[in-house]
């Protein structure tokens, strides 16, 4: 029987679309962010801009312009939602009735949540609520966690892990790939013997790395995400037999139905839900319904967005069974500016609070904006 999940937000009404904008910016890291597969020296985003009713609201695509972490990119997203998501949407349509025509679009879960985040921010907005209201949740202290890149040293991986700890960051995720794994997580373990760890390996590895990947043990990770293929559940399920420390699923987790089989199979004890992976907030809410029912915890991932996506992974952090630190890092560890205020920072004991106001608590800045734009298109 399918999981059944109905929700306030599913029949709420969107006002209707006035001007619509592409505008994709690029933001430079400040230090380059490298996973098993590429490293990033930017963030290329690509953000949609939607106006209704005096209000103007900016939702952004969490895709990189090109597909090293997953198959969507900037330019496949920007052609989904202009010519398959924007034309079905009709004024007065209820949320359940837009999700129902997406659902016809096949895949192409992060041009589906960009749409779905504009809506949801606008309807919010418009009723003078804040998004994690709109969502039926209250407001929260955020955990924090940070998310360190592949390092050419292992000094300068320790030197990163110590800033983490100095500042109070919940949890430290340490990158890992073939080659820099298990050494690399000894060094770390040796000189913080007390901090909630956890790698992420990206996709890096195969079933004949088990040996390696059962080494992981001997050092109280709390878990080891996406260890095999973007495109594989099964396998997980025959590592995750052979391993006392729990293994969670990044990419391979792409709807409902993907947590579903992998909880069926135990091919992970807990899920990373990023939303745009997963087509948005409303499917992030249902995965996390189901992992709640089956006593499996989740967290919110990141993909590296400026402040009006982690603003939108903010809000969500607010529904029950967010119970681990996400990826949500202060901002100034991302970028020396962002176009979004205010900045993401956290407190003397690492939490992040959920910026004040309607929708999502943010403004774009608009010299900011146009330093670090690239293009603009109005497409309605
Ligand atoms: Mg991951």
């Amino acid at each position: 029987m399918a999981f059944a999940f109905d929700h306030p937000v599913l029949h709420c009404i969107p006002p209707p679309l006035e001007q619509i904008e592409f505008v994709t910016v690029r933001l430079p890291f400040i230090t380059p962010f490298g996973i098993s597969a590429h490293v990033w020296t930017c963030k290329e985003a690509l953000l949609l801009r939607v106006t209704s009713g005096g209000f103007t609201v900016w939702s952004e695509c969490v895709a990189d312009p090109d597909p090293y972490y997953l198959s969507e990119t900037t330019t496949t997203a920007a052609h989904i939602i202009r010519d398959f998501l924007l034309p079905v949407i009709k004024d007065g349509m209820t949320m359940a009735e837009i999700l129902a025509e997406f659902r016809k679009v096949k895949g192409n879960a992060m041009a589906k949540a960009t749409v779905e985040n504009a809506l949801l921010v606008l309807r919010a907005e418009a009723d003078g609520v804040p998004l994690h209201a709109l969502l039926g949740q209250k407001p929260a202290r955020i955990m924090s966690g940070i998310s360190i890149g592949i390092k050419e040293t292992v000094d300068d991986l320790l030197a990163a892990v110590q800033e983490a700890v100095d500042k109070k960051y919940h949890r430290v995720k340490m990158k890992i790939k073939r080659g820099k794994d298990v050494a690399w997580v000894r060094a770390v373990r040796e000189r913080f013997p007390d901090i909630q760890l956890m790698v992420d390996a990206n996709c890096d590895f195969t079933l004949d790395d088990r040996p390696m990947l059962r080494e992981l043990d001997a050092f109280g990770l709390t878990m080891i995400e996406q260890p095999l293929s973007y495109a594989d559940i099964y396998q997980h399920s025959l590592v995750q037999k052979e391993l006392k420390t729990p293994i969670c699923l990044d990419e391979s987790i792409l709807s409902l139905d993907d947590a579903a089989t992998a909880l069926a199979l135990g091919s992970c004890r807990i899920i990373n839900i990023k939303e745009g992976r997963v087509g948005g907030l409303i499917e992030s809410m249902r995965i996390a319904a189901l992992c709640q029912q089956q006593g499996v915890p989740v967290w919110s991932g990141g993909m590296d967005e400026t402040g009006i996506g982690r603003a939108v992974n903010i809000h969500l952090q607010t529904v029950p069974g967010f119970t681990l630190p996400g990826d949500t890092s202060e901002t100034s560890r991302y970028f020396k500016e962002d176009i979004a205020d205010p900045p993401v920072v956290l407190d003397r004991e690492g939490f992040i609070s959920i910026p004040p106001g309607p929708g999502l608590g943010i403004h774009i800045d608009p010299d900011r904006l146009n330093r670090y734009l690239v293009s603009r298109k109005t497409i309605r």
